[in-house]
């Protein structure tokens, strides 16, 4: 038979697969993949039950409820002080996996280059390279994740089409400053680019850092896609509703590529979406200070087994610094040992980069109930607390 497509098929399968079921093979903590061990807002998750059952269970518009498109808009307002056309300037998509991927689809032409900056979530190389698109990798490295301006600048050029930027960023934790996105903006501006904002965690943001859309910079409204999803907001991860906000000359194309690939999400859950984001600053304000505390607690953890653990400025995830463990893999080894050993799970922070990453760092998530994250911190302080020692297997008699 002829080879089916050759980029899926030399594809692995997802880290956040391959190390949930590890942590399942071995009963351990799963503090790898970034899901909450709560349920969302129970009066989101009861719109969504209601709204299974009024009769409104039929292909919903292309583009999103108009209610949901409203509260999309609404909240760019309130929180941002954007201006979006709730009509013409939102697309409702499963998730945001599928708006990062719709984007990409609007703005890009095979040959095109994208720059993107690693360490970085898992679909972008995918989708960007299945375009026939070609990506510009600039990288941030631990322990403090500056920008690499000469190195920005040189990955943009007269093929740049689009930045696709991660603010907050998933694993690092770092929320862009005010200058480093003026930075963006000036470069992505003067290459006549796009910007495609994946902001899944605008809420999710400690004080005293603020998450700042790089669409609300100078000339940035008209050239920026702002992604966002109901599933991080709302602690509610299966739900996979994304938003993309952006200029309706844009968001028109983005139409186009959500036709082709869902056409539509559920109504129920854009219903109950809607609601949640017209509830009121106490609960986006609580959902970030209960985070940022977890934050807190688990890496005080860490520090206490023996890691080196990064701040924080978001997100639900906190990379660390194994090397003082003297464990002697490298960071998938070291994420296999904690969970057969320790049981408890994380993900090798290499697994965001390309290759040649460094490979003693790893990322825990805290959005875990504090019970839990305390357990987690006990095991691995357990695991390495001395005397434990690396030595090689003990010979056997027949060696
Ligand atoms: N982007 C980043 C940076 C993420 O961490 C995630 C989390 N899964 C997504 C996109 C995808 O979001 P969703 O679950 O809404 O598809
Ligand atoms: N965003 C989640 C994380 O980074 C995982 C999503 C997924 O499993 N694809 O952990």
């Amino acid at each position: 038979m002829k080879p089916a497509n050759a980029l899926l098929s030399a594809a692995g399968t997802t880290i956040f697969t391959v190390m949930s079921a590890l942590a399942t093979r071995h009963g351990a903590i799963n503090l790898g993949q970034g899901f909450p061990d709560t349920e969302g807002p129970a009066d989101v998750v009861q719109t969504a039950a209601g709204a299974l059952l009024d009769h409104r269970n039929q292909y919903p518009p292309l583009t999103g409820l108009p209610e949901l498109r409203q509260a999309v808009a609404a909240a760019n307002k309130r929180f941002w002080g954007l201006d979006i056309d709730p009509d013409a300037g939102v697309v409702i998509t499963s998730g945001a996996t599928e708006a990062i991927a719709a984007c990409l689809m609007a703005v890009l032409n095979p040959g095109d280059e994208v720059v993107v900056i690693e360490p970085l979530y898992d679909t972008y190389l995918p989708v960007i390279r299945l375009l026939g698109a070609v990506p510009r990798l600039v990288r941030l490295e631990p322990p403090d994740w500056a920008l690499p301006r000469q190195a920005l600048q040189a990955a943009f050029g007269p093929r740049t089409k689009a930045l696709l930027l991660n603010t907050p960023m998933n694993p690092t934790g770092k929320a862009f400053s005010p200058k480093e996105l003026a930075f963006l903006a000036d470069l992505v501006q003067r290459h006549d680019a796009y910007a495609i904002c994946d902001e899944v965690y605008e809420h999710l943001v400690f004080a005293p850092a603020r998450h700042i859309p790089l669409m609300s910079l100078p000339g940035m409204a008209e050239r920026t896609l702002r992604i966002g999803s109901a599933g991080k907001t709302f602690s509610l991860t299966g739900w996979k509703i994304g938003y993309i906000s952006g200029p309706p000359a844009l968001t028109a194309i983005v139409a186009k590529a959500h036709q082709n690939l869902t056409f539509t999400s559920p109504p129920n859950l854009q219903r109950a979406v809607a609601a949640g984001l017209a509830k009121d600053d106490s609960y986006f304000d609580g959902l970030a200070a209960t985070l940022a505390a977890k934050g807190a607690r688990l890496s005080a953890g860490l520090a206490r087994a023996g890691f080196r653990p990064l701040p924080t400025q978001g997100t639900y995830f906190v990379v660390a610094d194994f090397a003082a463990l003297g464990f002697p893999g490298d960071d998938l080894a070291f994420c296999r040992h904690i969970t057969e050993h320790a049981g408890v799970a994380a993900i090798p922070v290499s697994a965001f980069y390309e290759g040649g990453a460094p490979t003693h760092w790893v990322r825990f998530a805290f959005c875990k109930q504090d019970a839990i994250l305390d357990d987690a911190c006990d095991r691995l302080a357990r695991l390495f607390a001395p005397p434990t020692l690396f030595a090689p297997p003990a010979l056997t008699a027949a060696g």
